[in-house]
């Protein structure tokens, strides 16, 4: 029999991506609860910032005329502190003004206290100022009317503080898509539920909800986790119809591939529509992505992703992740990727593109974790990121690699 055709996965990406219509409705949520969400819509400004000139330093707002040569004298006519205003600044006089003040009309440079010295009823000016120095001009960060930011980007803190500077004390973002997590396998015991000196052989606990569940809170989900289905048909069919009713996504572990105790498949293919692609990416490989129908009309979107932990892992965040934030209305869902030197030999070329645990090393290179196998958590956590190497390619020490950081991944 001939091997059955993988799918790269720039195509099983876009097939994904296909189908993620964002979701129908905006949340207000209060701006100090916003990091992480998805803006619903542009976020235009009312008003400019900084809102008025104003002084970058604790000094003294001066006339550059009056300022003759260094060490210059002159009266201090008035002390402006931040959340006043002054008056006009009188000619041959400067103004005492603190960081954030407005300044004075008719000062063209603020100097710097640093720049000079008190003397008896004024002050001396030690250093020729240049025009408009320390001046922070009203509408340089943020000029009036303009977008700040645009629907469709993911808030961080940096953005928060940027509506904040605004006047937005409430955003409209969308909402928390709507995720049923599920685990398949009668082999799967939760922590808690049986001492690791009481296991039975056969049994292993189930670390896929764990990490699945906090890569989908991260992601801005919110999480319907539907616990570890037994490996029959009729359970699985039923917590497909019920996850369906009132969730976006249905993401279950495991139970995709084609041996017999795979029920996923049948269920899925019997509730609504089904693909189940084999993908070329390493680890990976067996992916499902269809639709679960709802009794009251619609569907929910499904996917299926491998049972081996790393290989969950991985394909979450390759595919997953990405359709997630689309469901958002982020259009920029690829990960950023560096071009890092290699300090390790893949000497052995894959038929698939593969996805390798690496380590970011003191000299800035990246190292292999040694063992790859689709089974071995610790690689996903000894490492800063993957290598996204191409099928078919070898590495050689000193190679430049294509790295996506975990940090990228994982926000
Ligand atoms: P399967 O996709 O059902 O063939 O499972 C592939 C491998 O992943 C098997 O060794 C399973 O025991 C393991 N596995 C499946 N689900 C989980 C899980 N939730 N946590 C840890 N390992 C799992
Ligand atoms: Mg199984």
């Amino acid at each position: 029999m001939n091997k059955p055709h993988l799918m790269s996965m720039d195509d099983a990406l876009a097939a994904v991506l296909a189908q993620a219509a964002r979701v129908d409705q905006a949340d207000s949520v209060n701006t100090f609860d916003a990091d992480g969400r998805v803006l619903w819509a542009d976020a235009v400004s009312e008003l400019q910032v900084p809102p008025m000139d104003n002084s970058a330093m604790d000094g003294y707002a001066v006339r550059c005329v009056d300022i003759t040569g260094a060490g210059v004298p002159l009266p201090v006519s008035q002390r402006i502190a931040a959340g006043q205003v002054g008056a006009p600044l009188a000619a041959g006089t400067a103004a005492r003004i603190f960081t954030g003040a407005p300044v004075p009309e008719g000062a063209d440079a603020i100097v710097m206290q640093e720049d000079t010295e008190a003397v008896d009823g004024g002050v001396r000016i030690n250093a020729i100022p240049k025009s408009e120095q320390w001046i922070r001009r009203a509408g340089e960060d943020i000029a009036r009317g303009s977008t700040i930011l645009r629907a469709g980007t993911r808030l961080n803190p940096a953005a928060l503080g940027l509506l904040a500077s605004i006047g937005l004390a409430e955003v409209q973002v969308a909402r928390r898509p709507r995720v049923a997590l599920f685990s398949t396998g009668d082999e799967l015991v939760m922590p808690g539920a049986i001492a690791p000196a009481d296991m039975p052989p056969g049994s292993i606990y189930n670390s896929n909800r764990f990490f699945l569940r906090a890569l989908l809170t991260r992601l801005g989900c919110e999480v319907h986790d539907c616990g570890i289905v037994p490996d029959n048909r009729e359970a699985t069919i039923r917590v497909m119809q019920e996850a369906a009713a009132d969730n976006d996504l249905i993401l279950s572990t495991a139970g995709v591939s084609v041996g017999e105790e795979d029920h996923v498949k049948p269920a899925v293919e019997q509730l609504g529509e089904l693909d189940l692609w084999k993908i070329s990416m390493k680890p990976g490989k067996p992916f499902a992505f269809g639709s679960v129908r709802r009794a009251a009309g619609g569907s929910a979107h499904f996917m299926g992703l491998p049972g081996n932990p790393v290989s969950s892992f991985v394909t979450f965040l390759m595919l997953v992740r990405p359709f997630l934030l689309r469901l958002q209305g982020v259009q920029n869902v690829a990960p950023r990727a560096l071009h890092v030197k290699a300090a390790f030999d893949l000497p052995k070329a894959d038929a698939r593109r593969e996805f390798l645990r690496v380590r970011l090393n003191e000299e800035g290179a990246l190292e292999l974790f040694g063992n790859q196998s689709s089974g071995v958590l610790t690689s996903a956590v000894w490492g800063d990121g993957l290598v996204d190497n191409p099928a078919m390619t070898t590495v050689k020490q000193g190679d430049v690699v294509r790295f996506i950081p975990m940090s990228e991944l994982l926000q």
